[in-house]
């Protein structure tokens, strides 16, 4: 029997876990929730609440708790449920920020969401767990396959240049439209009490200028120790390991000769074996979605679907204003060339990132198209695409930044200014250190959020919609790329051709 494509499968493991899941939610019972402020919190006879409380296991220590009315009593019963006098169904006691709060009911789809949840917090472990070697092996592969240095200078400028900018673009496009959607204000999801009581600390940034946080991020990214970077079990200093990979991958080429061509060959070779063992984990995805599935609707309810309707609907606006308005622009003034024609001229390699996700997996019919299509020299496409696929991701900076702060409104936590200009920058950096793979978007997620100390199961929260996200992310990656090539060819003195080869055949 043929195996079903991955995101045919993660599209049955959604729809399974939303079809178990929300029924259980609507019909297993109610849920009430009694939120009182923490001074009027209930007496603890024993022991303190802790944020972590989770009713169904809680600790044994608690074993009495009076609500400030004194009509609920609260007590233990057979070591692991609590019940309130006179009722049967168990009850959650969280401090959610300055709050106590009861939650009662909804017995089933609580247990069936908290085991969802365990199920895709392994599938998150096993991306946490490649994030490190995979950006390392990739970045420091990425530049020494370009194998020259004189690239790096007028034209590697230009180049970087433009990409820094670009990408910069799609970011404020990402987050001016956040800004006027708030998909996060649509959710009404109590997810907060996750995070309860865990400070946010990176982003408490009030009373700080803005320069100031950022010169802090900057010194932050040069690691004190590499080696530490890369063994951080919390992903928290990855971009020191994108700092470092780059001037390793520039260094190897300086050295270059004997020991050159060795270390180019055992990264090139590192990487072949960290994306086979990436795109394995991605293969476990169906189980994730599944689990974070049941997680989502059976703990939450419809408000997730709305939440993420909205969600999608900001991440597509952003992604097609910079791909259908802001580049084309720039190709039209700085390229020279018709945005619709050159369009045309690439939509093979357009259509195979749509359809594989993947700008890695595309560029060698990037390169044909440009070269082929467009009339771009090799000396150009073969610098500057390449470098692309590696450092240059507008889609999925712009994806970063929107998903970060979605994250973090559906969890409670707005951002202000100040930290919005955080993940801005850390976006940028996390696009520059993804893969060209499927999904390596949301493999950098973790390390975004946590740079921001927002918790990472957030993830969990837009899993199920990544793929099509994904695909259209890729597609404005590599049209990123094809732009940059034909303002940087244009930069360099070459005109485009007279006569178009649009229908040149490819190679
Ligand atoms: N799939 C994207 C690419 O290959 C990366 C991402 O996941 O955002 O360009």
């Amino acid at each position: 029997m043929r195996r079903l494509k991955l995101h045919h499968q993660i599209l049955i493991a959604m729809v399974l876990g939303a079809g178990v899941g929300l029924p259980l939610n609507i019909f297993a019972g109610p849920r009430t929730l009694l939120s009182l402020p923490r001074e009027e919190a209930p007496t603890i006879q024993a022991g303190p609440l802790s944020a972590e409380l989770d009713a169904l296991f809680s600790r044994p220590e608690l074993a009495h708790i009076r609500l400030p009315d004194g009509a609920h009593v609260i007590e233990e019963r057979a070591g692991k449920r609590w019940r309130v006098e006179g009722r049967r169904e168990p009850y959650a006691l969280r401090y959610v920020g300055e709050s106590f709060v009861v939650q009662s009911g909804g017995y089933w789809p609580r247990t069936v969401a908290y085991y969802g949840k365990k199920v895709g917090d392994l599938f998150l472990r096993l991306l946490s767990m490649i994030v490190a070697p995979l950006i390392l092996c990739s970045l420091v592969s990425g530049i020494t396959s370009t194998g020259k240095l004189e690239g790096l200078g007028r034209l590697g400028g230009r180049t970087i240049v433009f990409y820094l900018c670009t990408s910069m673009m799609a970011i404020l496009t990402g987050i001016v439209l956040f800004n006027l959607i708030n998909p996060g204000r649509h959710a009404k999801l109590d997810l907060v009490e996750e995070a309860a009581e865990a400070p946010v600390t990176g982003l408490v940034v009030e009373g700080r200028g803005v320069g100031e946080i950022l010169w802090n991020q900057l010194f932050n990214m040069i690691p004190s120790n590499p080696f530490a970077a890369l063994s951080d079990p919390s992903n928290t200093s990855i971009l020191g390991v994108i700092f470092f990979a780059l001037m390793l991958g520039v260094f190897i080429i300086v050295v270059g000769g004997e020991s050159g061509t060795r270390l180019t060959r055992l990264f090139s070779a590192g990487f072949d074996v960290m994306m086979r063992m990436t795109l394995f984990i991605i293969r476990l995805a169906p189980l994730g979605v599944l689990g974070y599935m049941l997680y989502a609707s059976a703990g939450k309810g419809l408000d997730v679907f709305v939440a993420l309707g909205w969600y999608v609907v900001t991440v597509a606006a952003g992604l097609s204003i910079h791909c259908l308005l802001t580049m084309p622009v720039l190709l039209y003034l700085l390229g020279r060339r018709s945005p619709h024609e050159y369009a045309r001229q690439m939509s093979p390699a357009l259509l195979t990132a749509f359809s594989t996700a993947s700008s890695n997996g595309t560029l060698p019919l990037t390169m044909t198209c440009v070269e082929k299509r467009a009339g771009i020299s090799n000396r150009v496409s073969s610098f500057v695409l390449p470098l692309g696929a590696t450092i240059n991701m507008d889609g999925t900076a712009l994806y970063e930044a929107a998903a970060v702060l979605f994250i973090g409104q559906v969890m409670g936590y707005e951002l202000t200014f100040t930290q919005q200009a955080i993940v801005a920058l850390t976006a940028l950096i996390a696009s520059i250190g993804a893969a060209g793979i499927p999904h390596a978007g949301t493999v950098m997620m973790v390390v975004v959020l946590s740079a921001v100390n927002l918790p990472i199961e957030g993830v969990g929260l837009i899993l199920a919609v990544d793929r099509p996200l994904d695909m259209y992310r890729t597609v404005v990656n590599v049209w990123g790329d094809m732009t940059a090539c034909a303002v940087v060819a244009r930069l360099e003195g070459e005109s485009p051709p007279e006569t178009v080869e649009a229908s040149a055949e490819l190679d």
